[in-house]
């Protein structure tokens, strides 16, 4: 009971200090209403990967799988990164539905006997079909989390310590997690065209590509690369007259033109507006000087490359510097210069591809287990999903000549494959290199319809330093396509194919 008349007494100020305090709860109380940021209780791991993409959950299921705790900080809605989103699944589900219908729309079908009348196009269940199977499979690695037991954090994952990961949500909220060890596998984004802007609707990147409403009359691709030969073949088999502009030659573009793709190679984009009808004009002049030219289209597909994804990141803030090409630099054990914390995937040196992202996942996380890590670039193999398909794997005749490596050449083309023949698909040839003194394969080189699934074999002889007679003598079943990689294989080791 308060009995002083003292305003100064210690009661009158626990009163104040109380009434300051209560204040200031209110204040807080309106605060985080008007902010929604709030600090979620932190995590503890071993392993924090950052990123979903091939590279980061293939680490993130091996690492739980080693006895790791693991947990995967994905900033996108869905997980799978840029091959399961934008990537490799729905660009094949694309390819695979319009070379039915170009099929079924040209003459073939009719020359196998199979007649169609009344044939037509539905956009819009074809896209369906390819958003069907991107759902299916990013929400197969939500199940295979769950299964393995890896932590699936939602936000954007930035390195707040040499063992600290903070995850801010779309809502603002934090999550911290304190871990043994970090691994950074945050990919790649679309490399933009100076000056000319990206919307995903006239002008797109790889991404609106793949999401267009309807088949554009003319489409223009700027970059002849991988993924501008797909989506390019793509829209051109569901009816768009395709042009290709390509600063440098390439090598399969007689098999793509005889498709009706059109190339000007050796031809350098100055740059492109939007004309009041909708339509694109597109400035270009010859490499090497010459005179300009106006090329118009509905859609303009820019696919000039992919760069590394830091932004934000906070690499800084532990010392981490990026390469000249905006790469994590890593040593042989994936290790940045801060040794808890790990990159791989498009982030880091060597070839854009997912299998390659995940390879490098799987060993980088048995190094953090004390195990081996080893991969041999030269044994990872390159695919393009055009038709026919062209992969490879190991070193070309221009390689090998440069380093003066004594080489022979094993050729056989898929017009003497009885299952080519029988399937009328006789497009391309194996041809196989191998070294001349030892016999051993050095490279394969595949054009031809079901080339992505054989080079995987050539992939695997190479790992297991087989020698052409090796894969000679493995008994193939007949009659398949992959006899034709069993044949090459022959006319490297002994001079001469059986069939050809
Ligand atoms: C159209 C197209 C077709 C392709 N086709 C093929 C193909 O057929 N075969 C092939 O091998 N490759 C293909 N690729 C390339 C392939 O997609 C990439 O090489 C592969 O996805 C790289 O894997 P990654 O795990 O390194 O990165 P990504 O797949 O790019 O994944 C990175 C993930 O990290 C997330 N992320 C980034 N920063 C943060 C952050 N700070 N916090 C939280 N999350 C973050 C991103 O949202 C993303 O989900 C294709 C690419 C494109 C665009």
């Amino acid at each position: 009971k308060h009995t002083h008349t003292n305003t100064h007494c210690g009661c009158r100020k626990k009163t104040e200090m109380r009434r300051i305090q209560e204040d200031l709860t209110a204040t807080l109380v309106i605060l985080s209403a008007i902010s929604p940021i709030s600090t979620l209780s932190n995590l503890d791991a071993d392993v924090t990967v950052v990123g979903s993409g091939p590279g980061g959950y293939v680490a993130a299921i091996k690492a739980a799988q080693l006895g790791f705790k693991t947990v995967c900080v994905e900033k996108n809605a869905s997980l799978g990164g840029t091959c399961l989103n934008v990537g490799c699944i729905p660009s094949k589900a694309l390819l695979n539905n319009s070379y039915l219908y170009h099929m079924a729309h040209g003459k073939d079908f009719e020359s196998r006997g199979i007649e169609i009348s009344g044939l037509s196009l539905n956009l819009e269940k074809m896209m369906a079909q390819k958003s069907g199977a991107v759902k299916a499979l990013t929400g197969g690695i939500a199940h295979l989390f769950k299964q393995n037991k890896v932590t699936h954090v939602s936000g954007f994952g930035r390195v707040t310590g040499k063992n600290q990961v903070t995850a801010v949500a779309d809502d603002g909220s934090e999550q911290v997690i304190n871990t043994k060890n970090i691994l950074i596998a945050t990919g790649s984004e679309v490399t933009p065209f100076p000056g000319i802007p990206i919307d995903e609707d006239s002008i797109v990147s790889s991404t609106g590509a793949l999401s267009l409403k309807k088949v554009p009359e003319e489409m223009i691709v700027i970059g002849a690369g991988v993924i501008g030969v797909e989506l390019g073949s793509v829209w051109q088999r569901l009816g768009s007259k395709v042009t290709a502009v390509e600063f440098l030659g390439h090598t399969f573009q007689r098999i793509l033109q005889k498709q009706g793709f059109k190339f000007k190679l050796g031809t350098k984009v100055l740059g492109a507006t939007k004309r009041p009808d909708g339509k694109i004009d597109v400035a270009v002049e010859a490499a090497a000087g010459g005179k300009n030219e106006t090329l118009t289209c509905d859609v303009l597909l820019v696919c000039i490359g992919r760069r590394p994804f830091t932004e934000n990141l906070g690499l800084d803030s532990v010392g981490i510097e990026l390469d000249n090409r905006g790469r994590i630099p890593v040593n042989n054990r994936f290790q940045t210069k801060v040794p808890s914390i790990y990159a791989i995937g498009d982030v880091v040196a060597g070839p854009m591809l997912a299998h390659k992202a995940e390879d490098e996942g799987i060993i980088t996380v048995e190094g953090m287990a004390g195990g081996a890590v080893h991969i041999d670039y030269n044994c990872v193999p390159s695919v393009i999903y055009t038709h026919p398909e062209v992969a490879w794997v190991g070193k070309t005749e221009e390689q090998l000549k440069e380093e003066g490596v004594p080489y022979k050449v094993g050729k056989f083309p898929f017009a003497a494959n009885s299952r080519a023949k029988t399937n009328a698909d006789t497009d391309g040839m194996v041809k196989i290199l191998s070294h001349k003194e030892t016999d051993r394969m050095l490279g394969a080189h595949i054009v031809g319809s079901g080339a992505g699934e054989m080079i995987n074999e050539a992939a695997l002889a190479m790992e297991y330093g087989a020698s052409c007679e090796d894969i000679a003598r493995v008994c193939h079943a007949h009659p398949t396509v992959s006899e034709a990689f069993r044949e090459a294989n022959l006319a490297a080791s002994f001079g001469k194919a059986i069939n050809f």
